[in-house]
Order: C-alpha cells, then sequence, then structure tokens
C-alpha cells in the first residue's frame, strides 16, 4: 500500500496509540484505586483485631486482679477479728498462697509498716520495718492497690497487690498483700501468650512508668520504654487504635486498653508491613485477572481501528491518484461502510467524474476544428485506424466545395469561413450518429460512413450535394460542392488506398463539370 507522506502518521496508528494510553492509565488508575482500597482495608481490620485483643487482655488481666482483691479481702477481715493471733495469721497467709498458685509470695504488714508474718517463710524479713515507697503508699492510702513494678531488696521485681485490715471497730491495722514476680513466667504469661507472634502480632503490658511487665521477649521484661504514645493513650483511660512507630522506628498498627484496676496499659500491635503482606500477593492476582481481558480487549480494538481506518487509507491513497483511467473503477470497489467514508467516497467520485468531464472537454478540442466544429484530421485518422481494425465495411466521402476562391475573393475571408460553417453543418445534418464527418483541410471535407454500402454511400453523397447546391446562404448566391465516393474493397482495402480514390473520383467531378458526384466503380465480384 503506497504511503502518502513518509514523516505523517496514520490514523490508524494514532487511534492505537491514544486507545493504548487510555487503557494504560485506566489500568494503572484502578491498580491504584484497588491498592489504596485494599491496604486501607487491610490496616483497618489489623487495627480492629489489635484494639479487641488488647482490651481482652486488658480484661482478663482486671479480672484476676479483682479476684485476688476478692481473696485478699475475706482474708483481711479474718484477720481483722485476729490481728493479735499469730496462729491465725500464719495459717491465713499459707491457706492464700496455697490456694493461688499465680501469687509468689503473700505477707501480712501493720500500720507501722512493719513485717508480721510472710509466706514462703523469710525469718529475716519478719520484724524488719519495710520502707519500699510502694509499700509506704499502700499503706498510707489504706485502700485495695495494685503498685507499680518494683524491685525488692532481695532483687525481685515484683508488683504488690494489697488489701487494708481493719479491726472490727474499723481502726486500720495495716494490710495483706501478695506479690507477684514478674519475670517469671505467670499469670501474664497465660493470659497474653497465646497466639503472640504468629502473624507478627504482639502484645505487652506496662505500668504507668511505661515498665514493662510483660513482654514476648523475656529479657525485656522490667525494662522501661523511653517513649510510647500508645501507652500514654492507653494510660489516659482511652481504649482506641493508632498506627505509631515503636522506639525502633519501625511502623506498627498498634490497639490499646487501660487495665482499670491497676493503671496498666496494655498494647497489641502488628508490624504494618506484616499487616499489609496479602497486599501484593492481591495486586498479582488482580493483575493476572486483567491481563487476559485487556489483551482481548486490545486485539478488539486492533481490529475495530483497522476497519474503521482501512476505507479512509485506500480513499486517500485513491485521492492521490484521481485522473488515473481507472480512479472511478478503483473508488467503487472501496467498501465505505460508514457514513463520513461514503460521503468521502461520494465527494471523490464527483470530482473525478469532474475532471474526466474536464479532460474530456480538452481532449475533444484537440481533435476538433476550431472554425467548423467537425473532427479535425488527427481524429479522422484515428476514426480510420479503428475502422480498419474493426474489420468492418465502410466508405468514405471526399467533398470539395467548387470555386471557393471565388467566394473569398468577392466577399471577403470572413464571408467565407462562415460559408465553410454552414457548409459543415449541412454535411453533420446529413449523417447519422455513427458517421465521422472530418475537415479535412481548407474547403475539402471526408465523411465516413461505417457498414453503409457503396449505393447508399453515392445517395448520402448526392443529397448532401443537392441540399448545398439549393441551400440558402445570407452572404452569397449559390453554392455547389464535388463528390467522390469510395468503399473498402478488394481493389481499395487500406485507408490510404480508400482515400485515395475517393480524391481521385472528386478529381473526375471537378474535371467533368463541378457540383456532381462521382462513385468507384467495382469488379462484379467486388465485396461491397
Ligand atoms: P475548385 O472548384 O477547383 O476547387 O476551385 P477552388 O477555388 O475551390 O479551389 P482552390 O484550391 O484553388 O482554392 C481553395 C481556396 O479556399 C483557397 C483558399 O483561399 C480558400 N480557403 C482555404 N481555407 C480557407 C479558410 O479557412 N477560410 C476561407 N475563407 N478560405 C479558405
Ligand atoms: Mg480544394
Ligand atoms: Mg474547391
Amino acid at each position: 500500500m503506497k504511503k502518502f507522506a513518509p514523516a505523517s502518521i496514520s490514523l490508524r496508528g494514532l487511534i492505537l496509540i491514544f486507545v493504548f494510553l487510555a487503557v494504560i492509565a485506566t489500568l494503572c488508575n484502578s491498580l491504584f484505586v484497588a491498592y489504596e482500597v485494599q491496604r486501607d482495608a487491610l490496616i483497618t481490620s489489623a487495627l480492629k483485631a489489635n484494639r479487641a485483643y488488647a482490651f481482652k487482655v486488658a480484661s482478663g488481666i482486671d479480672e484476676f486482679l479483682r479476684s485476688v482483691h476478692e481473696r485478699l479481702s475475706y482474708s483481711s477481715e479474718v484477720l481483722g477479728r485476729h490481728f493479735n493471733d499469730p496462729k491465725v495469721f500464719k495459717d491465713e497467709v499459707r491457706r492464700m498462697q496455697a490456694q493461688d498458685s499465680e501469687l509468689n509470695s503473700v505477707m501480712v504488714i501493720d500500720a507501722a509498716g512493719k513485717a508480721l508474718q510472710l509466706y514462703p517463710e523469710q525469718p529475716a524479713i519478719v520484724g524488719t520495718t519495710l520502707v519500699s515507697d510502694e509499700i509506704q503508699e499502700a499503706l498510707k492510702a489504706q485502700r485495695p492497690l495494685v503498685s507499680r513494678a518494683y524491685e525488692t531488696v532481695t532483687g525481685n521485681l515484683i508488683v504488690f497487690i494489697s488489701q487494708p485490715v481493719r479491726s472490727p471497730s474499723g481502726e486500720y491495722l495495716g494490710l495483706i498483700g501478695a506479690s507477684i514476680f514478674i519475670k517469671q513466667r505467670g499469670v501474664l504469661h497465660t493470659l497474653i501468650a497465646s497466639h503472640a507472634l504468629l502473624d507478627g502480632t504482639y502484645a505487652f503490658v506496662t505500668d504507668d512508668n511505661r515498665r514493662l511487665l510483660y513482654h514476648w521477649d523475656e529479657h525485656r521484661i522490667g525494662d522501661v520504654l523511653p517513649f510510647s504514645p500508645t501507652v500514654d493513650a492507653a494510660l489516659l483511660g482511652e481504649r482506641g487504635t493508632m498506627e505509631a512507630d515503636n522506639y525502633r522506628g519501625i511502623a506498627m498498627l498498634a490497639g490499646y486498653a487501660r487495665v482499670e484496676r491497676a493503671n496498666w496499659a496494655v498494647v497489641t500491635q502488628q508490624p504494618r508491613d506484616q499487616a499489609l503482606a496479602p497486599l501484593a500477593t492481591l495486586m498479582r492476582n488482580m493483575l493476572v485477572n486483567i491481563i487476559a481481558p485487556g489483551l482481548i480487549g486490545l486485539v478488539l480494538i486492533l481490529l475495530g481501528a483497522t476497519l474503521i481506518t482501512r476505507p479512509l487509507r485506500q480513499l486517500a491513497n485513491s485521492a492521490t491518484q484521481l485522473s488515473a483511467p481507472e480512479a472511478t473503477e478503483r473508488l467503487g470497489s472501496i467498501n465505505a461502510w460508514y457514513a463520513e467514508a461514503a460521503a468521502i467516497r461520494s465527494a471523490l467520485l464527483n470530482s473525478v467524474q469532474l475532471l474526466q468531464q474536464k479532460l474530456g472537454r480538452l481532449r475533444r478540442a484537440a481533435e476538433s476544428d476550431a472554425l467548423t466544429g467537425l473532427a479535425n484530421r488527427r481524429a479522422m485518422d484515428e476514426g480510420l485506424r479503428a475502422l480498419d481494425q474493426s474489420g468492418q465495411h465502410y466508405c468514405a466521402l471526399a467533398l470539395d466545395i467548387d470555386r471557393f476562391k471565388r467566394v473569398n475573393d468577392t466577399y471577403g475571408h470572413d464571408v467565407g469561413d462562415l460559408v465553410l460553417k454552414q457548409v459543415a453543418s449541412i454535411i453533420q445534418e446529413h449523417s447519422r450518429a455513427e458517421d465521422l464527418a472530418c475537415r479535412a483541410g481548407g474547403e475539402e471535407f471526408t465523411l465516413l460512413l461505417p457498414g453503409i454500402s457503396l449505393a447508399t454511400a453515392g445517395e448520402v453523397a448526392e443529397r448532401i450535394r443537392v441540399a448545398i447546391a439549393t441551400a440558402v446562404f445570407e452572404q452569397i448566391e449559390s453554392l455547389t460542392i464535388s463528390i467522390g465516393v469510395a468503399c473498402r474493397s478488394d481493389e481499395t482495402p487500406t485507408p490510404e488506398t480508400i482515400l485515395k480514390h475517393a480524391d481521385e473520383l472528386l478529381y473526375q467531378a471537378k474535371q467533368t463539370g463541378r457540383n456532381r458526384v462521382v462513385v468507384q466503380t467495382l469488379a462484379v465480384n467486388a465485396i461491397e
């Protein structure tokens, strides 16, 4: 297929480029939106799950502390009634500790801070006054309390849960308290560690100093966190979710809750990257699912673009060759199947017709005599050649106006021209559509008569002679013409011999007095 201009890009190329860009843009947009939506969904669900988990753990710890307080409260009543009886002390403290394996030790302290009883027994401590801040605070508060984590003189990190002891009359006598060694595996492990680390999610518990009471990495228990927005929020009494970096700068999706009874914070969190791990798989699946229909779509677009642009391309190619002889045929064969292409095709067909009409006029002008409008010599030669090649029978008349020189001499050249035109139109009137009347030169004419016998040709010649002889000319009095008639025959087989013989017969007519017709004489067996 011919290209119109080497640098120009085709319509199909343009359509494909734009469609391709649009498809890519839509695809990217879809993937981006899907990514955002999926990511938000994953983050929201991770945050919600962590909040629920944190709340569950906090409630569990609260429930545990409440039950410890309840049991201590029962014992404190017993002790309050028998505060001067060391045996009751001993029994009660042992019973408490034995009853609850989660409690590492139980002790009774009087209002001044002196240790009265301890289990498991530690004789070194009994009788001494305990001065730690946490014990002093509990004595001062005179109400059920859960202490912060603190280190004892023996080096254990503990949390102290206490209940005041009062006499039946309401006098404050001291307290009974239970310690939990938080570095040992105990109640917090039981409450929390069930599904930690499975998907990167883990929980930790701190007191209100941000000291870790529980962490999956047991080495960190007892450490104080330098900062923690989630712990701070939980300690404010809120329950909620937060996206925040942990102390190592890793982005976390956290849920948090507060242990009411102890003012502890429970935080459960999952590294953001781990929560978003399924996103890559989701996007990959989506891309795979999009690619197949996307390719089918592109193929359909390719076909569509080809179908739409093919008529335009063919029309554009034809438009560059409108003057070619087969232009009409070529345009007609183009399948202009939609309105715009059909309109262009019909416009092109119109211009081809106009062009060919114009060319036809030019051709006719080149082949006709300017004065008379009859065919000129060249056209006559073509006509003769065509007749000769067709093999059909035909006759030729050679006509010459008599004494025309005199017309010119008497009336002038212009009048002579007008007379020539009139004679030409008389000759034309006496010929059929298939005949060819020519001005052979000057005041000489030739009339070619296809498919006609010699006799009929003689009759035609005679009718022309009479018509001219009897015609009324405005400018001159009268005019005559002499005619020689010859046909295709054995003696005159070629166009040249026919014309030559017609000229000879014309000459004879002139010689024998003018204003006459001389017809060829044929041998008897000559073919007419
Ligand atoms: P004859 O009967 O022997 O044919 O005599 P004739 O005068 O017709 O013959 P001749 O050949 O001697 O003269 C032809 C004249 O026709 C000569 C020329 O001036 C004139 N003629 C030729 N062409 C034209 C033309 O285009 N216009 C005019 N007005 N005259 C022409
Ligand atoms: Mg002449
Ligand atoms: Mg003449």
